[in-house]
């Protein structure tokens, strides 16, 4: 399977599981380092319909390269910044309902933990459910050279993080490949449900 087939599989998939409703959320996938090439979805497109086509090549500017052709997601800049960050080799960006929620509640603090959890395993370098994850938050902004630059300071200042969410927006997170990407997304999004719906049966906790 292509880095293009399976960016659509996962948008397709994501849709389906309510995590990228419409045309929400973007997917990206590190073709070659140097120069860098990266595979991302087109904007504006429906991710329940999601096909490999749809799916162009950009440079580290966010120019895309034939012989792709079209409008790069708008968010394009703040994939770039955590590949460079990070040297991750894939970035995935949901708009699920509990990350929209939870970061507009913990906003005020600039993140909140996620500890005890069995699930936690499920995040790269992680070995047991007493790791305590961070999970930043920034402010939502359409200003996407703003953003990025927001997102690099962010990912310097919190080493480790395996993801992270915009207010009223969504969740980023990333891998060393498209699968582990993947997982990272399927891990998050549980725990992020699991702490939203505990802290409606117990608003302190
Ligand atoms: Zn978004």
């Amino acid at each position: 399977m292509t880095s293009s087939e399976h960016l659509a599989q996962l948008g397709r998939e994501f849709h389906r599981r309510g995590w990228a409703l419409g045309t929400s959320g973007n997917f990206s996938a590190v073709v070659s380092r140097d120069p860098l090439r990266i595979a991302i979805t087109a904007s504006s497109l429906d991710k329940g319909q999601l096909t490999a086509e749809q799916i162009l090549e950009i440079d580290s500017n966010g120019s895309v390269m034939p012989p792709t052709a079209g409008k790069p997601s708008a968010e394009t800049l703040l994939h770039v910044a955590i590949v460079r960050s990070l040297g991750a080799g894939a970035v995935l960006h949901t708009h699920s309902v509990w990350s929209t929620i939870l970061s507009d509640y913990h906003k005020g603090q600039g993140g909140f933990f996620i500890e005890g959890y069995e699930m936690l395993k499920g995040l790269s370098g992680v070995a047991t459910h007493e790791h305590r994850e961070w999970i930043p938050i920034v402010e939502n902004s359409q200003d996407m050279n703003m953003l990025s630059g927001e997102t690099t300071r962010m990912l310097e200042e919190n080493p480790g993080v395996h993801g992270f969410l915009i207010r009223r927006h969504g969740m980023y997170t990333w891998g060393k490949d498209l699968a582990e990407a993947a997982r990272h997304v399927e891990i998050l999004e549980f725990l992020l449900e699991s702490v939203g719906r505990r802290q409606m049966m117990e608003p302190q906790y």
